[in-house]
This record gives C-alpha cells, sequence and structure tokens, in this order.
C-alpha cells in the first residue's frame, strides 16, 4: 500500500516526506495504522552519526496505533486492537525473556540490519522502488508500519494514543530507570542528570516511589522549571564545570551525596555528565548510566581510586530494565488514574510534514520536553 512516510537519506540530512509503498505483513507480523509518534533524541543521534545507521532508513521508534492486518500465525493480537510499538522487542521464548530481563532479548542482535526478522525489508520509495531500512523494527515515522509480533504491546483502547506512545520508548526508559533498576525507596535521594524525555519520566518515578531530595541538573533553565512541576526538589543549572556542580550536590545533602545518580543525555557529552553523576553519588552509592554515549566514543572520565575505596557502582541501565510487556500496561493504568502525568510531558505535536522541525528542536536543547507527530 501508498502512505506517507519521513525518510533519512544521511548524516545530519533533513528528513524527506514522500510516498513510501508499504508491504502486506508476513508470518509473525502485523501492520499498524500509527495514531501518533514521540520524535526521541536516538532519532537524533541516528541522524548525526552519533548511532551509524544504513541509508535510506525510516526512523522514529515510540509509536502508538491500531493493528489494521494480521500476518500468519499471529494470535495475541486481532484487527482493531490498540498498541504501543516498543523500541526493543522481546519473544517470550529466550533465555533472558524466561528469566525476567526480555530487554536482552536475544532478537536484540538483529536490531541494525535495517530488515525484519526474516531479512527482508516492507519498506520502498514508491518513485522507484529503492529499498528503504527498517529502524529497531519499528520505523515509526510514517502513517503506517509493519512490524514484528515481538514489537508491540497490546494496550486499553480508550486512553490518547498521541499520550500513550511515550510508553514505546521515553517515559518507560526514564521512570523504569529509578523504580526498576534503582528500586528507590521513601526517603532515598537521587541526582538526575539531563532534564529532557527520560529525565523527566525518572523525576516522576523517583516522586511516586517517596525519594527525598531529587536534585535536577540541566544546563537549561526552561527543563528545569519543567522537572521541578514533575517533582524535583531542588535543581542546579549547569554552567559550571562538573566538580562545581557535584560540589552543589554536596551541600543540598549535608555533604553525604545523593543514594543514586542517572545520567541521561548521552551522545559526545558524556565526559561532563558522566562526571557530575558519578561524584553526585555518596559512599556505597550507585550511578546508573541509561543515556546511550556516541558510539565512536570508547571511555569515561570515572576516578578508579575513588571508585574503590568509596564503594561506588556504575550500572548500565536498558528501557529501563523494564518487563515492559508487563510494566507498559501498568504504566496505562498510573496514567488513567493520573498518577503519571504523561499530558505535561508532550510539549508541541506537530503534523508529519513539519517533522524537521521537531528534529531542530532537539538539537537546540531547550524548546521541548517532547514532541509528538499525530497522524491522526
Ligand atoms: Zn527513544
Ligand atoms: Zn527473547
Amino acid at each position: 500500500m501508498r502512505m506517507k512516510a519521513a525518510v533519512a537519506y544521511g548524516v545530519n540530512q533533513p528528513l524527506v516526506v514522500e510516498e513510501v509503498e508499504l508491504d502486506p505483513p508476513h508470518a509473525g507480523e502485523v501492520m499498524v495504522k500509527l495514531h501518533a509518534t514521540g520524535v526521541c533524541h536516538s532519532d537524533v543521534h541516528s541522524l548525526t552519526g552519533d548511532l551509524p545507521r544504513e541509508w535510506p532508513v525510516l526512523l522514529g521508534h515510540e509509536g502508538a496505533g491500531e493493528i489494521v492486518e494480521v500476518g500468519e500465525g499471529v494470535t495475541r493480537f486481532e484487527k482493531g486492537d490498540h498498541v504501543i510499538l516498543t523500541f526493543l522487542p522481546s519473544c517470550g521464548k529466550c533465555r533472558w525473556c524466561h528469566t525476567g530481563e526480555p530487554t536482552l532479548c536475544d532478537l536484540g542482535q538483529y536490531l541494525r540490519t535495517g530488515k525484519l526478522l526474516d531479512g527482508t525489508s516492507r519498506l520502498h520509495r514508491a518513485s522507484d522502488g529503492q529499498e528503504i531500512n527498517h529502524f529497531l523494527f519499528v520505523s515509526t515515522f510514517a502513517e503506517y508500519t509493519v512490524a514484528p509480533e515481538a514489537s508491540l504491546v497490546k494496550v486499553a483502547s480508550h486512553l490518547p494514543l498521541e499520550k500513550l506512545c511515550l510508553l514505546g520508548c521515553g517515559f518507560t526508559t526514564g521512570f523504569g530507570a529509578a523504580t526498576n533498576a534503582a528500586h528507590i525507596k521513601p526517603g532515598e535521594t537521587v541526582t538526575i542528570v539531563g532534564c529532557g524525555g527520560l529525565g523527566l519520566s525518572a523525576i516522576q518515578g523517583a516522586a511516586l516511589s517517596g525519594a527525598g531530595k531529587i536534585i535536577a541538573v540541566d544546563v537549561h533553565e526552561e527543563k528545569l522549571d519543567l522537572a521541578k512541576k514533575f517533582g524535583a526538589t531542588h535543581t542546579i543549572v549547569s554552567r559550571q564545570n562538573p566538580k562545581e556542580v557535584a560540589d552543589q550536590v554536596m551541600e543540598i545533602t549535608w555533604g553525604v551525596g545523593t543514594d543514586y545518580s542517572f545520567e541521561f543525555v548521552g551522545g559526545q557529552e558524556t565526559d561532563d555528565t558522566a562526571r557530575v553523576a558519578f561524584k553526585s553519588i555518596r559512599k556505597g552509592g550507585t550511578m546508573f548510566m541509561v543515556g546511550v554515549g556516541a558510539i565512536q566514543k570508547k571511555t569515561m572520565p570515572i576516578d578508579p581510586y575513588v571508585m574503590a575505596l568509596w564503594r561506588k557502582r556504575i550500572v548500565g541501565v536498558l528501557f529501563g530494565d523494564s518487563q515492559f510487556q508487563a510494566d507498559i500496561p501498568k504504566y496505562v493504568d498510573l496514567y488513567e488514574q493520573k498518577k503519571i502525568n504523561l499530558d505535561d510531558m508532550v510539549t508541541k505535536e506537530l503534523r508529519l510534514d513539519d517533522i524537521n522541525e521537531a528534529i531542530d528542536d532537539i538539537l537546540a536543547g531547550n524548546r521541548v520536553a517532547r514532541s509528538v507527530i499525530r497522524f491522526s
């Protein structure tokens, strides 16, 4: 079928909104009519070359929509179901899926192939038939997508998909880092480095878990204003060097440091942000590395002397260490009960034709918490 999609053709080139031919679902796949998709920093990391891709590629990985066609052998879904597309798949069969760690699912090894699980693409440029690569199996910058059933979570059909789409990546990653990875307990203290979509979601997770001091750090004051709205108790504008930011955290915590810290920035910035996160934790504290660093960057500025003598720990977190098939429906409930706030996370809504504006806003750093493209 013909549809409109935003295709990426190379590093730092604007996306081209054009007609794309989408093939029907193969066995184990479904076709989803997208209602909305978030625009996430990881899409931009792909565009800037920090996370290299094969071109052309149809980006987007934070979508929600309605199933319009079901491939052979699909039993968990039927036409009309509302679904969240998740940027990681979970097969439900491998060792990791069986031991409660679906973010490590063996299907993850195929995520960078640009193809679906049978090694082929469903995407072709309408004008000349050129094959287009898939992105993380979901490619949501388009009116429709074909994805493996392993990349879908069914959700209640009466809630706004233009808000629930955030559960497919950003919200679950940030909220899960606080609640699944750190297991924050009442009164514990946290430092959140980077207050975009992930950081704001982690602040909500920390607040809902009963954290004491929630210290938000960002270079943009606009984001710190949002951080306060979502539950940050203290904010630090990070204009100084990392040591000065960490000194402020120490002052706020009476010289102790926080129980946990989270790095949510990633990209090329990690020399500074990882330093802040590492210095901010107390003796025996844990730093969670959530932001995805640039692939070319192979080192992190961590002081091994302090790490050993202060018994500090550094832990990697992926998709909030969530059991997303189970957790996302729980987050939908929390949203319905107004215990989590997705509405105010979406600071801008756009149409697909204006998608490059959403990319520019992310590159600017201070304009949006989350932009959402609406198709309906
Ligand atoms: Zn993302
Ligand atoms: Zn698996």
